[in-house]
């Protein structure tokens, strides 16, 4: 039987989308250099989706690691026929402080991945890109069409990478999907796998979730001043389970399709949501009130990220199912559950 390689599974997107694919019968090899995450992450994936995963700790940037993953998945009769590259670096302001740390992992480490890929005759990808390589945009919703125009690091280095797979599909051997994610958040209803950001998050709804468990006192909202309906920044958040479910409808899709297929999809609801309108709708799923003030915009950030995800719905017949409350009553099972994440 053949195998799924999955760079980076025991990271937030990655754990969640391994119980899927257990779930779907996928035999599973994860490498991951938990750089920024934990095994107990796949022991739990594994108990959730009932399947055992071959792990691997190593770096997406060691060929001769890759290489060995590669033969000995021939050499046990499962072989690798696709990947589904999550591995790499993500937080916006690191990529400005040290952007040859985000060019070397995120675009060299995905040159290196192709690289034994190609040598092993795996020419299967799935990638994760984002939906900060549209920039600053003011027309809305997005779609895949619109030039993108990234204004950072990290977004520069995840469209560089989208450029070279598209290079490589364009030779007639490659499968390639680049996946947009817009802003996955919250947890497996289980509670028992769920997003663990080292220090304090970046990111918005870990930060709420943070304040629920008493980790955090109050929230700085960045910015009431953008035009919007509330004035706070907006941004499409997905549950991260059906970002986990594109993934398995990515895989099929490709593992049938031509070998000059390049797809390029938004993930996304389409429907955008204020900062107020997360903190509101984490109070009323969770019945926990949130401290927060208004502060100053965050250098960097943008009034409005929204997409159109009819492509993807279109293409691989998925779309996001989840509502809100869905994405805040999962969260917080994960938090309150784990208040200090897989550091029991
Ligand atoms: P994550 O940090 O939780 O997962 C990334 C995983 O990759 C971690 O387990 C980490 O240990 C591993 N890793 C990092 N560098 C590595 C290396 N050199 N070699 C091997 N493993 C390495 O992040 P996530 O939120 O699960 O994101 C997964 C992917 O999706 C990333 O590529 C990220 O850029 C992209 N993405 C994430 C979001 C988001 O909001 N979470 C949005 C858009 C795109
Ligand atoms: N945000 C905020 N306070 C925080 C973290 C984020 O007000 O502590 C806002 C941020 O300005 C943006 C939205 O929440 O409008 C989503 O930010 P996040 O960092 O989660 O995602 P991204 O900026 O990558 O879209």
């Amino acid at each position: 039987m053949a195998s799924v390689l999955i760079t980076g599974g025991a990271g937030f997107i990655g754990s969640h989308t391994c119980v899927v694919l257990l779930e779907a019968g996928h035999e599973l090899v994860v490498l991951d250099d938990f750089s920024n995450s934990s095994p107990v992450a796949l022991e739990r994936a594994q108990l959730l989706g009932g399947g055992s995963i071959r792990c691997v700790r190593g770096d997406i940037r060691d060929p001769a690691c890759l290489n060995a993953i590669f033969a000995n998945a021939q050499a046990a009769d499962t072989p690798i026929e696709a990947v589904i590259h999550f591995a790499g670096l993500k937080a916006v302001g690191e990529s400005v402080a040290e952007p040859l740390r985000y060019w070397d992992v995120n675009l060299c480490g995905s040159r290196t991945l192709v690289a034994a890929m190609d040598a092993h005759h795996c020419r299967t990808l799935v990638f994760s890109s984002t939906s900060t390589i549209y920039g600053e945009p003011t027309r809305f919703p997005l779609v895949e069409t619109m030039a993108p125009a990234p204004i950072h690091p990290y977004a520069q280095s995840k469209w560089a990478v989208e450029q070279l797979l598209n290079a490589l599909a364009a030779t007639g051997s490659w499968r390639i999907a680049n996946l947009r994610y817009f802003n996955p958040v919250g947890a497996h209803p289980s509670g028992q796998i769920g997003e663990d950001p080292l220090g304090i998050p970046n990111n918005l709804f870990p930060f709420i979730t943070q304040i629920a468990a008493g980790r955090l006192e109050s929230l700085r909202v960045f910015g009431n001043d953008y035009p919007t309906h509330d004035g706070t920044g907006i941004r499409d958040y997905l549950h991260v389970m059906d970002l986990a479910e594109a993934h398995a409808h990515a895989l099929d899709h490709l593992l049938s399709a031509a070998p000059e297929t390049a797809l390029t999809l938004n993930l996304g609801t389409g429907q955008g949501l204020s900062v107020l309108d997360v903190v509101h709708g984490f109070e009323q799923a969770t019945g926990i009130s949130i401290l927060y003030s208004i502060c100053a915009r965050r250098p960097g950030d943008v009034p409005r990220l929204e997409c159109s995800p009819q492509l993807a719905e279109q293409t691989l017949g998925w779309t996001a199912k989840r509502s809100l409350a869905d994405m805040c009553r999962d969260g917080w099972a994960w938090q309150s559950a784990n208040p200090h994440g897989y550091r029991r």
